[in-house]
């Protein structure tokens, strides 16, 4: 029998595996797809190519979330060294990413007066209480102080570090506890040598000291017993174990089990979760387009950017360069093509408009129609408070971990912070305290 079984391999399920393996304890993995990794899947090719699903960067590098994991496996991610280049387009013009307060004051990008405003507006920011203002959105938050039209279109910007760049939509407490947090580690983002592919390989070991993971085996029942979950049954077999941790997508769970038996605001929320969608297109040329070794994020178009292969020679063979352009689809986008259209068009004449001999150099291209958020898009309904608890309250030895619960930070760290969470419970050593 194992201790636990982990329904689901990405970044949440392989990281309460390893972190419970670590630990000793014997655990069985179970993923229905033939690969580990989920919406952060990465892999060579056989011409040498490190394709990822999208490109995965880490908030707050080593001290983040998700080195938190690794630092508790007794070791840290290895990032490449913090380029410092990132870079903004604002009217389609390309500029150095303001870093710290100082830096939004003297940014060129906006007049004196929207600096000084928004400088007020980030003091104002990291003196609020995130609690207070879950509900409320960051148009809330700002309109009850400011009003400057050129601060309010720089807002998207503020959005888009949790992924939600609509000021009308994104929870202003997820923004101002993101940012708070930013401000104080001083660190931006963490871009891990090989991408994903090395988070990956790395908790594998981990769980392989004393777990198997089983891939192409799909988690097909909960088996519950008087109030305690104690089992799963696949399409080949029935496992028992005291503890068993669901890290697929949340809706799922409603499939492989009773709704009755579960706490009804949580069937409630993976009811009515609000996904939001992304086109990201890797792009390969056969020289560099810029030296930027960092990111790149659009303030009044929702894009985002990275080069690679400036920063990391072990994305492309050879002679090639690889760079990830990303742009978030409209709201409640329903897979119609005429929009994924529309939107590769906006996403190409704004990259035109910034590097205007991009296209001419680009040898191949692959584009991914991806949910880039599942029912993490911070609006005030899917914020922290209103996310379900990990540890179930109406059975026993049941979890939920995966960026659709109550973890902390957005996108992967809230992955990455319920998977510490759940293993911290069934461990017992903290008494489900994360110190994340
Ligand atoms: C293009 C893109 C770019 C992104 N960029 C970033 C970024 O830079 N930083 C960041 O932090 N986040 C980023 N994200 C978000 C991040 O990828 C996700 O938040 C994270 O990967 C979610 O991990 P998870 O383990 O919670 O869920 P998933 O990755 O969805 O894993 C769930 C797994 O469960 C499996 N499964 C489902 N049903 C069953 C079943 N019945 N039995 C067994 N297995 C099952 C699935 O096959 C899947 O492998 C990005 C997402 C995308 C798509």
């Amino acid at each position: 029998m194992a201790d636990a079984i982990i329904i689901g391999a990405g970044y949440a399920g392989m990281s309460a595996a390893a972190l419970l393996a670590h630990s000793g304890r014997k655990v069985i993995v179970l993923e229905a797809a033939g690969t580990i990794g989920g919406r952060a899947y990465a892999y060579r090719n056989e011409k040498g190519y490190l394709w990822e699903y999208g490109a995965h960067s880490h908030r707050l590098a080593h001290k983040g979330i998700a080195n938190e994991v690794f630092k508790r496996l007794g070791e840290e991610i290895d990032f490449l060294p913090e380029a410092k280049d990132a870079k903004l387009i604002f009217q389609e013009k390309l500029w150095e990413r303001p870093e710290g307060s100082a830096g939004f004051l003297k940014t060129p990008m906006l007049s004196l007066r929207a600096r000084l405003t928004l400088l007020v507006l980030l003091i104002k920011i990291k003196k609020a209480n995130p609690i207070e203002w879950y509900d409320k959105t960051l148009l809330d938050f700002y309109k009850t102080s400011f009003q400057n039209p050129e601060v309010e279109a720089f807002l998207p910007f503020l959005g888009m570090t949790v992924m939600c760049p609509a000021p009308d939509k994104v929870s202003a407490g997820e923004v101002i506890a993101f940012l708070q947090r930013a401000l104080k580690a001083g660190v931006g983002v963490g871009e891990p040598r090989s991408g994903s592919a090395q988070i990956f390989s790395r908790l594998e070991k981990h769980i392989e000291k004393s777990g198997e993971i089983h891939l192409q085996e799909k988690a097909q029942k909960i088996i519950i017993e008087n109030g305690r979950a104690v089992g799963v049954e696949t399409d080949r077999v029935k496992y028992s174990a005291p503890n068993i941790i669901f890290a697929a997508r949340l809706p799922l769970v409603l499939d492989l089990m009773d709704n009755l038996l579960l706490p009804k605001d949580l069937v409630d929320y993976a009811k009515n979760i609000e996904n939001s969608s992304g086109l990201t297109i890797d792009f390969i040329t056969d020289m560099p387009v810029t030296n930027i070794r960092s990111s790149l994020l659009g303030v009044d178009v929702p894009i985002w950017a990275r080069f690679q292969s400036n920063a990391d020679d072990s994305f492309t063979p050879p002679g090639k360069y690889l760079s990830t352009w990303g742009i978030m689809l409209p709201w409640h986008f329903n897979g119609d093509e005429k929009t994924v259209e529309q939107t590769e068009k906006r996403l190409k004449s704004t990259i035109s408009a910034i590097f205007p001999d991009f296209m001419s150099k680009v040898v191949a291209e692959r584009k991914t129609v991806v949910p880039v958020m599942n029912g993490n898009v911070l609006t005030p309904a899917q914020s922290k408070p209103y996310r379900p608890d990990i540890e179930c309250s109406t059975i026993k030895g049941l979890y939920f971990i995966g960026d659709t619960v109550k973890g902390d930070g957005c996108s992967g760290d809230i992955s990455f912070s319920s998977a510490l969470i759940a293993a911290d419970r069934i461990l017992g050593s903290r008494m489900g305290k994360s110190n994340v």
